[in-house]
């Protein structure tokens, strides 16, 4: 029971990842949840994502590496990251924003803010799987493979930057007959690879369903196929309308719509724009269990045990409309990419073909706050990274509703910054 004098009942626009935390951790404090969801509980990017918990690894995703990578491969249709060419100014100009924020202070700043976060990302994750029976946490070690030591140089020199940040992150070499130990299923095109322990990993679209089915056993409601239209101030309270013309009156919103964020948060005073970087996977059988999550960095494909008998294989960072069609020939470059790299797959029985819209911000850091209307919270825009801070997102964002004050760790995701 919420005995303070903050909000009884938030509405929570959005049942991904992060909305979905944001409510389960209101519901911790006492509050009354309603989460309204314009298709079906998990459908955007916390569907078929790598489900990677890995806090050592979360960075800001603008940095000068990505602009000299990003020029060299941006109209490459092949390539992990790709622009189709387009005259859409909005992706344009989150380009310029984002090329703008490519440089090692910005980088800094945004590294010491994304740190405080990291922090507290593998504890909200154990909260939540102690308190909910069937939100299983996975622990195993990140396998980041390569061909050879030299290709690890830029991974190694990130590690650097990392540390240097202040930001934990244990790791250890593995070369030649080691890397097999580790992964039986790496090729022998692999010969070099750094286990990077201390992370988790999830089925996401389990996960999310186990999560929406928890704040529902709690006495959360959770409706489906409800667009929200517009939010705003009537009398004192929080008006959330959707598309069918129905309004709910409540005492304060969360707004946690993903790469959709846009559309709502433009008219809450949010002048950052969230940009879908759309990123594709799939599901293929392999012949025993997969140890550990791999990650290939020369060939941006991120891989992740799903069950005992198969792997999602994930990768691309597609700048488009987070509404734009499915493209099969971005999944046939991943295809391409990791067959060399991987042995007991059987990548002509690949099923669960997915692509799904990561909610990107130029300065790479996501908007999590009190927006321009009182109120009215935002929390998203976390990138490559949603799964990672969904969770502890949604313990601090919880704290600022219940107890009206900004936690310093929340400070510079201020919604309205500039
Ligand atoms: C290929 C890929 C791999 C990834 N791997 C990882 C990883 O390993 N680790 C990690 O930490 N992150 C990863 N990510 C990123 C992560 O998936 C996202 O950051 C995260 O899922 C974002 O969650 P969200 O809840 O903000 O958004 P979403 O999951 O997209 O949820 C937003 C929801 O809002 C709903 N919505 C939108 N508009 C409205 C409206 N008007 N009214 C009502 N509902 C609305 C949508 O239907 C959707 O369900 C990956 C992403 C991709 C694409």
């Amino acid at each position: 029971m919420n005995t303070n004098s903050g909000p009884r009942h938030v509405a929570i626009i959005g049942a991904g990842i992060v909305g979905l935390s944001v409510a389960w951790f209101l519901q911790e404090a006492g509050v009354d949840v309603t989460v309204l969801e314009r298709s079906e509980v998990g459908v955007g990017s916390s569907w078929g994502n790598a489900g990677w918990i890995s806090p050592g690894l979360s960075i800001p995703l603008p940095e000068p590496s990505v602009l000299r990578y990003g020029l060299k491969s941006i109209l490459d249709g092949d390539s992990p990251l790709y622009v189709p060419p387009t005259f859409d100014p909005g992706i344009w100009r989150f380009l310029v924003n984002f090329a703008r924020h490519c440089n090692m202070r910005d980088w800094k700043s945004a590294m010491g803010a994304l740190m405080a976060l990291n922090r507290l990302a593998i504890p909200a994750y154990e909260q939540l799987a102690q308190a909910e029976e069937g939100l299983e946490v996975h622990t195993a070690p990140i396998v980041a493979a390569f061909r050879n030591s030299s290709e690890a140089a830029a991974l190694l020199h990130e590690f650097e930057m990392i540390r240097s940040s202040g930001q934990a992150l244990e790791t250890s070499v593995l070369e030649g007959p080691q890397v097999r130990e580790q992964v039986p299923q790496l090729s022998t095109d692999v010969g070099f690879a750094i286990r990077i322990d201390g992370q988790r990993y999830i089925d996401p679209s389990t996960f999310t369903a186990a999560l929406a089915a928890a704040v529902t056993k709690r006495g959360g409601r959770i409706l489906t196929g409800q667009a929200v239209t517009s939010i705003g101030r009537a009398m004192g309270r929080v008006a959330v309308s959707t598309a069918v013309g129905d309004v709910l009156r409540c005492d304060a919103a969360v707004v946690a719509t993903g790469a959709w964020m846009n559309t709502l948060a433009r008219g809450l005073g949010v002048k950052r724009q969230v940009q879908a970087g759309r990123g594709y996977s799939f599901v293929v059988p392999t012949s025993r269990p997969v140890p550990s999550p791999i990650y290939f960095p020369s060939v941006r494909v991120a891989c992740t045990p799903s069950g005992s008998d198969a792997l999602r294989v994930a990768g691309t960072m597609e700048f488009r409309s987070p509404d734009a069609a499915f493209d099969a020939k971005r999944v046939m470059a991943i295809v391409r990419s990791a067959t060399p790299l991987l042995d007991e797959v059987d990548w002509s029985a690949r099923r669960l073909d997915w692509v799904g819209p990561r909610p990107v911000t130029g300065d790479g850091l996501p908007l999590i706050g009190e927006s321009a209307i009182p109120g009215v919270y935002i929390a998203g825009g976390h990138g490559m990274w949603g799964v990672t801070l969904g969770p502890a997102t949604g313990q601090e964002l919880a704290r600022q509703i219940v107890e009206g004050k900004t936690p310093p760790e929340l400070l510079p995701f201020l919604p309205t910054r500039r």
